[in-house]
């Protein structure tokens, strides 16, 4: 039997849509580049994200399925850009400004992004970019985040989607196609691409609404602290918009004390961010400057790194609430969720912050499983480790452009995650370790192996092994671990300022141990376990 529902496709128009028409009245509260506030309506950023896609289409000829990046902060234009760019049938292109200028240039290229729409307080970054492009250059439209004049010769977005578009009419999409996409970090070899469709954005957006993850509703102030380069800020901006709730965006501020005054002055009900943002805002609420008036109860979802539990009961000795999530770009990200259930609410304060540090169960829809290369599916006795594997409809099957890789991909279809896990008898995952060699420092990812590539370039290196080791603030830094060729002369100090002009700042190591020789496996490969044992005690003397 075929239903008789109506074969209306998913999009993310349908969210703006619903956003102009029923909570115009409901706004953005951001913070520009010289601490000023504004607000924007979601009627203006209705009206303008159309005036952006009506411009794309007729003054920029973007057709559908082309790539439209955007290289800015959290703020009014960028969301424009999330809706209006899709709203144009094109693809919303995200671009990390952490990343080096090479990174960036390959990513553009591979994407073949067709416009740019670029701050201009971030004009410097695409200054080094541009001449890197190998597929031609984009047309440029300057967003006037921080107010002054542009340079000369630069087309201001303003301009570029003055005009009327009330008659605006979406392209006829299928669910499927591309809303928008975001680039990985790869452990070795460049960035990959992952695609996100119409239809696995609307349904993230929906999912992260229900209670037990963001639990957003039209009541909700939400502070995206979260960069929206980074997994569509968690998809915060589309859930947000389409229940109607209003949105505070910080802009380039990500100090402690900057988000909690904006907290305040936008009676922010909801944040996320990654834990260095919250460690920075702990320290400022800890040692406080002036008594503080947050919304009882606040909830704040934390992710992309492991959230300690010390960090849990702290805040909630605050009544500030937090719900940590685990997810990846390839996950687009809502992965899982601690969720509490009935019998977990009598437990003594200390069990329910340690069940809230777990990566929890799979997100509906999701699903999970941990397997051992040699062993195979193992258990859900809470002690098995393996990968964590998941799929689900808003989970990549595949990357933009590159063949498929049989180590990103399981023969019957599961996303290999590269993080090792262990699930109890009750479905709770719990992140043990990380077969991807890769350093995450305060939400951002740095390769260990590219690092061990550029050290073992200095001259004086014989070999060298980078390993994670642990920071009160970035969460993880890099250790270089070395050894010097006979007769070789460098010290810590002579190897950063060498890698220095080859890497972006948060990658430059600060931490270095010269040693007799790096443990290694049989086959001659560094072995990491070992080294993560020995530097387990090791605190980065990182800033
Ligand atoms: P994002 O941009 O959301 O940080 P990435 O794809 O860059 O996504 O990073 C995903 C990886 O970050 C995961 O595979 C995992 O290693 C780590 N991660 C994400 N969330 C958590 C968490 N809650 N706890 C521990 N690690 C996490």
């Amino acid at each position: 039997m075929r239903s008789t529902m109506m074969p209306v496709q998913l999009s993310t128009n349908q969210i703006l849509d619903r956003a102009g028409a029923y909570f115009g009245e409901q706004t953005v509260l951001g913070r520009l580049p010289d601490k000023s506030t504004y607000r924007r309506s979601y009627r203006e950023i209705h009206r303008r994200a159309r005036q952006l896609a009506q411009a794309l289409r007729d003054k920029a000829g973007i057709g559908r399925g082309e790539a439209v990046a955007t290289m800015s902060w959290n703020h009014a234009w960028h969301l424009e850009c999330y809706f209006g760019i899709p709203a144009a049938g094109a693809v919303l292109h995200t671009l990390n400004l952490r990343l080096s200028p090479e990174d960036i240039a390959y990513i553009m290229d591979d994407a073949e992004d067709r416009v740019l729409i670029v701050d201009d307080v971030l004009l410097p970054v695409w200054e080094r970019v541009s001449p890197l492009l190998k597929k031609g250059q984009p047309r440029v439209i300057v967003v006037p985040f921080g107010g002054g004049a542009l340079p000369a010769g630069s087309e201001n977005y303003e301009a570029f989607i003055a005009g009327d578009a009330s008659g605006y009419v979406y392209p006829e999409q299928d669910e499927n196609e591309a809303v928008g996409m975001c680039y990985t970090s790869g452990t070795t070899g460049r960035p990959k691409g992952v695609v996100y469709s119409h239809r696995s954005m609307v349904l993230h957006a929906i999912t992260g609404c229900i209670p037990d993850l963001f639990a957003l509703s039209a009541r909700d102030q939400v502070m995206m602290v979260t960069p929206m380069f980074h997994a569509n800020a968690w998809a915060v901006p589309f859930s947000a918009m389409m229940v109607g709730a209003g949105q505070i965006l910080p802009g380039p501020h990500l100090g402690g004390e900057d988000l909690l005054d904006l907290m305040e002055e936008g009676g922010t009900t909801m944040a996320l961010g990654v834990p260095t943002i919250w460690m920075m805002v702990w320290q400022s609420l800890s040692n406080p400057t002036r008594e503080r008036k947050l919304v009882k109860g606040m909830r704040m979802l934390v992710g992309g790194a492991a959230v300690p539990t010390s960090m849990i009961a702290n805040f909630a000795s605050h009544d500030m609430h937090i719900v940590q999530g685990w997810g990846m770009t390839e996950t687009s990200p809502l992965g899982s969720v601690p969720v509490l259930k009935p019998a977990h609410q009598a437990l003594p304060d200390t069990d329910r912050h340690a069940l809230r540090a777990m990566q929890g169960i799979a997100t509906p829809f999701v699903e999970m499983r941990i397997v051992d290369e040699a062993e195979g599916l193992q258990p859900w006795d809470g002690k098995s480790s393996g990968e964590v594997q998941v799929r689900g409809p808003w989970v990549t099957g595949a990357y933009h452009a590159t063949p498929n890789d049989p180590a990103k991909f399981t023969a019957d279809g599961w996303l290999r995650t590269g993080d090792i896990g262990t699930i109890d008898p009750e479905g709770y995952m719990r992140l043990v370790d990380r077969s991807k060699d890769m350093i995450k420092s305060g939400g951002e990812w740095i390769s260990s192996v590219e690092l061990e590539n550029l050290v073992m370039g200095h001259p004086a290196v014989a070999e060298a092994a980078v390993v994670a080791i642990g920071h009160p603030k970035w969460g993880e830094r890099p250790l270089v671990v070395a050894v010097k060729r006979p007769g070789g002369e460098v010290d810590g100090a002579a190897l950063r300022a060498f890698l220095a002009p080859k890497l972006a700042r948060f990658q430059l190591p600060d931490d270095y141990e010269f040693v007799e020789a790096i443990p290694k496996t049989a086959t001659g490969k560094f072995l990491k376990t070992r080294m993560r044992e020995m530097y387990r005690e090791r605190v980065s003397q990182s800033a």
